[in-house]
């Protein structure tokens, strides 16, 4: 008798989202809407991140996603990291880059490589109240990283950081930044280490605060080390291995920029679209006039493929699967359909697109960074073209 194999179910298709994934998007999403939009005017035009907000982040759930249960954290997945990410962003990409740098740099670099003391002390306070910084870039090393001058110096009992760092989101809430810096510049990349540094440490500071075209909300500022004392315990992973952590929270970074720019493209199309419903010209709406819908076609096409290009990857990321190539392409495409979309949701909107009083204006500022920060898109297309002539 021929045994009758039962067929492997087929995977599931990438934007359907499991029970509890939906739970949580529209728990995002209502989030987002009662507690930020009212706020994303005022804090663009002050440069300033509403302080209210950042407690509720914690509250609900949303500063430590990946974290744990037995950290204290929400013990989520990648996944849903990004669909917060997502879903932030399409009302605010300021306060989407908040939770990104959190969960996607900070939170996956401890989880990664942080000891099982450096977790017990910090992971909780992660998911509690501590934001987080990631402190690779200076003047002179942006897309060339591993050219950083920041020295760190071995002590009997630890290291002594000198330099600067510039760029640094989150500078202003964080408590606890990632810090690169070099053991040995004649070393290249081979002496560069990662470093845990309390914000109230004696020779630690935040300088300048950056004023921006967009994310305004977003602080982006200068740090200054100057003789900081770092204990050994405050190494991330081993010495000399900081450019292996910096390179593999990129690359998972790279995808929660993809969820930014994603939500980005997606908040400026909801208001592009319900704007044509309702601005009347030659007696009728806008919508109604093929040139637009077909605007809104094409735009609403770009995104479908965009949130398909980064949940592809943040789902080969959470399958323990190569993701590198498909988080490149993800960052890459998102960051230009989000400046397409928005720029053409300010056309759909006319005069009114281009003033502060409408909300599509400020997507398009926002949409610019998506293609410059956590590798420009020169460099996207340095490792896709690497990984696709590969072999
Ligand atoms: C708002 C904001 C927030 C940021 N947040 C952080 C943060 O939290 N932490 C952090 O560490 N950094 C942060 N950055 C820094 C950011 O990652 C860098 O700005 C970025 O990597 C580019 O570096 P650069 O500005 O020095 O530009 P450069 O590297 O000087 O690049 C300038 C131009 O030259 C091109 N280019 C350079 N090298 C090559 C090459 N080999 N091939 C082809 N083209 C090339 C680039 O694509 C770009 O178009 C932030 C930056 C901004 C603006």
């Amino acid at each position: 008798m021929s045994e009758v194999l039962t067929p492997t179910p087929a995977p599931a298709p990438l934007t359907q989202l499991s029970e509890d994934e939906e739970l949580f998007r529209s728990t995002v999403r209502d989030f987002a809407t009662e507690n930020i939009a009212p706020l994303v005017r005022q804090m663009d035009e002050e440069q300033h991140f509403a302080p209210e907000l950042i407690p509720r982040l914690f509250n609900l759930g949303l500063m430590g996603i990946e974290v744990p249960i037995e950290y204290g954290g929400s013990g989520g997945s990648f996944f849903e990291s990004i669909l917060a990410v997502e879903a932030i962003s399409a009302v605010d990409p300021s306060i989407g880059v908040l939770v990104d740098v959190q969960n996607t740099l900070c939170v996956n670099a401890l989880l990664r490589w942080g000891t099982e003391a450096q977790k017990r002390r910090i992971l909780p306070r992660f998911a509690a109240d501590l934001v987080g910084a990631y402190a690779l870039s200076e003047a002179s090393s942006g897309s060339d990283a591993f050219a950083l001058q920041t020295r760190a110096e071995k002590r009997s009992d630890g290291y002594t950081l000198n330099g600067q760092k510039l760029w640094i989101t989150n500078a202003r809430e964080a408590g606890l930044f990632i810090v690169f810096a070099t053991l040995d510049p004649a070393a290249g990349y081979k002496g560069i280490t990662a470093f845990l540094v309390e914000k109230h440490t004696p020779g630690f500071s935040v300088g300048k605060k950056e004023d921006k075209l967009g994310i305004r909300a977003s602080s982006t500022c200068e740090i200054i080390l100057e003789d900081c004392q770092i204990p050994a315990e405050n190494v991330l992973g081993e010495p000399g291995k900081g450019y292996k952590i910096a390179i593999e929270t990129l690359n998972e970074g790279r995808i929660g920029i993809g969820a930014q720019m994603l939500g980005l493209a997606q908040g400026a199309w909801s208001c592009a679209a319900a704007y044509a419903r309702e601005r009347k010209q030659f007696g009728k709406a806008i919508a109604d006039f093929q040139a637009v819908q077909f605007a809104l076609a094409e735009m609403a096409t770009e995104i479908e493929a965009t949130r398909l290009l980064v949940y592809n990857a943040a789902r080969l990321k959470d399958a323990k699967l190569p993701y590198v190539k498909e988080a490149a392409m993800a960052k890459y495409f998102s960051s230009q359909v989000a400046e397409r979309v928005a720029s053409q949701a300010v056309e759909v909107y006319g005069g009114y697109g281009f003033v502060k009083d409408y909300p599509v204006e400020k997507f398009y500022r926002d949409a610019k960074i998506g293609k410059i920060y956590e590798g420009t898109s020169n460099m996207q297309l340095a490792t896709i073209g690497k990984l696709v002539l590969a072999g």
